[in-house]
């Protein structure tokens, strides 16, 4: 089993996640991409976040047509902050050793990593997929989380797993943008799944509040 993750705060889904984690999946052979919406972004409490449940809700039903995907909701359901490395923990407890995880996540967020709790931890638990466009220039590893050597394709960690760069078509969609459309009444459609704008649009009438502020998360 090879299994790949996607964890973000998903406020809401949009084709650029979708895109990036179907060009990963095929890349890296992997059998299923998790998509893991987090409860409670650790850094991401300054602005008000669409409650976790209506954030779920709409990655399962954007997910809900491919086979390669699923939702998960092992950090909506978990007390606290969803750090990303407890959540592989409890991942890796689950698969053999035979089975391979791979935690994925944007340049963008890869470059912040070492903001994260407990970032080193996450080398040890899982491969890393960055997703990346060419040509930029490779990020270069997190200090104080190494040794890593380079690879071709990324860097080899000490402890033997891999960050590996996946290079993707990265649409330029971010949920920030859907949140400012939505805000100011605009379409959303061709910028989130065919299914979700219907809702989103119906939430923006119902729940006002939750697309009030639109700062970058
Ligand atoms: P926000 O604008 O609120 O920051 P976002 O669009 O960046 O939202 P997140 O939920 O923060 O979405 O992202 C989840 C993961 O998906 C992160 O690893 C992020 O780097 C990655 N990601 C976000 N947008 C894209 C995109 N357009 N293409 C590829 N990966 C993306
Ligand atoms: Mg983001």
């Amino acid at each position: 089993m090879q299994l790949g993750v996607l964890g973000g705060t998903f406020d809401p889904v949009h084709l650029g996640h979708l895109r990036a984690a179907e060009e990963a999946r095929e890349a890296l052979g992997l059998d299923r991409v998790l998509f893991l919406p987090a409860r409670t972004p650790p850094h991401k409490v300054s602005r008000r976040i669409t409650p976790s449940a209506a954030r779920l809700e709409l990655v399962q039903r954007a997910v809900a047509d491919n086979p390669g995907f699923a939702a998960s909701d092992l950090e909506v359901n978990r007390d606290g902050p969803s750090y990303s490395v407890d959540t592989l923990a409890e991942l890796r407890r689950d698969l053999g050793p035979d089975d391979r995880l791979w935690f994925l996540l944007g340049e963008d967020a890869f470059r912040e990593v070492h903001t994260w709790h407990n970032y080193p931890e996450l080398f040890r638990l899982a491969d890393i997929g960055v997703l990346r466009r060419p040509p930029t220039g490779a990020p270069p590893p997190p200090g104080g989380a190494g040794p890593f050597t380079p690879t071709p394709v990324g860097y080899r960690h000490g402890g033997g797993r891999e960050v590996r760069f996946i290079d993707v078509t990265l649409l330029d969609i971010s949920s920030t943008r859907v949140r400012r459309a939505l805000a100011a009444g605009r379409s959303v459609r061709y910028l989130v799944p065919e299914p979700i704008w219907p809702v989103l649009t119906e939430w923006r009438r119902d729940h006002p509040e939750w697309f009030a502020e639109s700062q970058p998360t």
